[in-house]
């Protein structure tokens, strides 16, 4: 069985756009992260915060998120 947040991730990491986002770096590309607003900050990445779409993706309409910068914050749940 898989649990709630896999379930969501798994639902949710083909519409992520953190891709094309000028934060996301090679560490994060080469680590394959993604999805940060589920599966929290990036572990072994660090950032320097320049710019972030996670407001114009489909998965903030989708899970009606709030916030922004996950990959540096932490997830929805975690920035609360
Ligand atoms: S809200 Fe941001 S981290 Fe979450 S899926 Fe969209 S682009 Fe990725
Ligand atoms: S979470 Fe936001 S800032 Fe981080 S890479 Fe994705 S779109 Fe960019």
């Amino acid at each position: 069985m898989m649990g709630d947040q896999e379930k969501t991730l798994e639902e949710n990491r083909g519409k992520c756009i953190c891709e094309p986002c000028p934060t996301y770096n090679e560490c994060m590309r080469a680590d394959e992260s993604l999805l940060f607003c589920v599966a929290g900050r990036s572990a072994t990445c660090t950032f320097e915060k320049k710019g972030c779409i996670c407001p114009t993706c489909p998965v903030t309409k989708a899970l009606g998120l709030k916030k922004a910068y996950y990959c540096i914050k932490g997830s929805e749940q975690e920035q609360h």
